[in-house]
């Protein structure tokens, strides 16, 4: 027995992690909708549920876990998109891919083992719909193909709410096609030079919801370990998923565990794209190592909302330079008296904590903390570059530290101390700062 814990948004209780087969232990990621540069917000879920697949790796081993992520590559959001920006949808999404890929690669996460994109999947869905219409979970109107709601009855389940609260308290699409406002869209059919497919239904694309349904069904089979995604995904996405699948294959469930993340917030407020409060990922590359970003987002719990704030990029760039100067290139075995925090449903917090202690004994000389160090941050997927390329990127000296470091130059160059006033210039240099002198005012900017 492993003993990991995770909290499962059904139950809503932390449960003993069982897999299907520890031998394949198989967990499904909702992706980006490739249209637009992703922000903090969604950093969150690509950190969290890498330290999960990093952490299941360690538990059952480094190829007995399969992770799938989709990319959705066809949707009402990216036609509007490429409309916007004069593009072609092809273009768009190929570009906004391959720009996900280095922000992935910037925060330090894994690949997954598995990365499926929609549109490369349209039979898979075609044939799920035909399913859902022959055991009368679905019916077809005008082109378009709905699931009626009305005959799951486990609707609800996982947003824990009754139909008609679901239906009032979200924004449920109304249209005079449909036998009831929440029943969902499985299929609609695409006009003019919208992206369609030819199917029994006319030519048409698929709903969001079925994307994630057919392609977690080809890669992890119709019933799988862990599903994971935002908050946000709960209602209606992953309650629409559990409809398909579990009607479409007469299963129990589709995934046992069922995972969420928190917020990003900013002052309180959650971070998107509609409230425009947003940061990108892409705006972050120019002063922040991706690691620092990692290691600020894992300090909080990762069900708690997440508040963004310079302090807090602050102190995790100052623990991470800290904690690099025990950097090793080898990785031991976690000691399980720290690793069961990360076993308690990634209490990051708590085996943050741990590390620390693990420096206050390493910087006393002892050198199986040092070492435990190095492979704990290894495990949260820090570290993921070498000490010297580490030093490289020190430009983190705040406004603060580079006035009160001129201040203290300006003072040794009154006092005629030359050597120090080089030292000091020295340390700006490192950390990232050039600094001209002009008539006794001395300026200076990131390099
Ligand atoms: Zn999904």
């Amino acid at each position: 027995m492993n003993n990991l814990y995770l909290y499962n948004t059904v139950s809503r209780k932390k449960e003993t992690f069982v897999p299907l087969d520890k031998n394949n232990v198989r967990m499904y990621v909702c992706g980006p909708t490739v249209y637009d540069y992703p922000h903090v917000g969604n950093a969150r879920p690509l950190i969290i549920f890498d330290v999960l697949f990093r952490l299941l790796q360690e538990l059952y081993g480094t190829n007995k876990v399969t992770y799938a992520r989709n990319i959705t590559d066809v949707d009402d959001k990216i036609i509007e998109a490429a409309k916007e920006n004069k593009t072609s949808i092809f273009e768009l999404t190929k570009k906004v891919t391959i720009n996900f890929h280095e922000d992935c690669k910037y925060l330090g996460c894994l690949i997954p083992t598995i990365e499926p994109k929609a549109t490369d999947h349209i039979p898979e869905m075609i044939s799920l719909t035909e399913k859902l219409i022959a055991s009368n979970f679905a019916y077809e109107k005008n082109n378009h193909v709905f699931f009626e709601v009305a005959k799951f009855s486990s609707y609800g389940k996982l947003s824990n709410k009754k139909l008609v609260d679901l239906i009032a308290g979200a924004r449920v699409e109304v249209s005079d096609l449909k036998k009831s406002p929440a029943d969902f869209v499985l299929w609609k059919p695409s006009i003019n030079n919208e992206p369609g497919w030819d199917s029994p239904w006319g030519k048409g694309r698929p709903g969001w919801h079925l994307e994630c349904s057919a392609m977690s069904e080809k890669y992890l089979g119709k019933e799988f370990d862990i599903h994971g995604g935002g908050l946000d995904l709960i209602f209606p996405h992953h309650e629409n998923e559990i409809a398909q699948s579990t009607c479409a294959n007469q299963t129990r469930v589709l995934a046992n565990v069922w995972m969420h993340n928190g917020y990003v917030t900013v002052n309180k407020e959650k971070m998107s794209k509609s409230l425009n409060n947003f940061i990108t990922i892409n705006q972050l590359k120019e002063k922040h190592d991706g690691q620092v970003i990692r290691l600020a987002m894992l300090s909080a719990n990762y069900k708690q909302p997440f508040d963004w704030n310079d302090k807090i990029l602050e102190d995790s760039y100052k623990i991470l330079n800290k904690w690099y100067e025990f950097y090793s290139s080898e990785t031991l075995p976690i000691n399980p008296s720290i690793l069961q925090h990360l076993k308690d449903d990634l209490n990051t917090p708590k085996f943050i904590a741990e590390m620390h202690k693990l420096y206050d004994q390493a910087i006393e000389g002892d050198k199986d903390s040092a070492s435990q160090l190095s492979s704990a941050c290894k495990l949260l997927g820090l570290f993921n570059k070498n000490n010297n390329d580490w030093n490289k990127n020190k430009n983190y000296l705040n406004e603060s530290e580079i006035q009160l470091l001129i201040s203290k130059r300006n003072l040794a160059r009154e006092q005629k101390d030359f050597k120090r006033s080089d030292e000091i210039r020295k340390m700006l240099n490192e950390g990232g700062v050039v600094i001209e002198d002009n008539q006794n005012v001395t300026t200076w900017k990131y390099k």
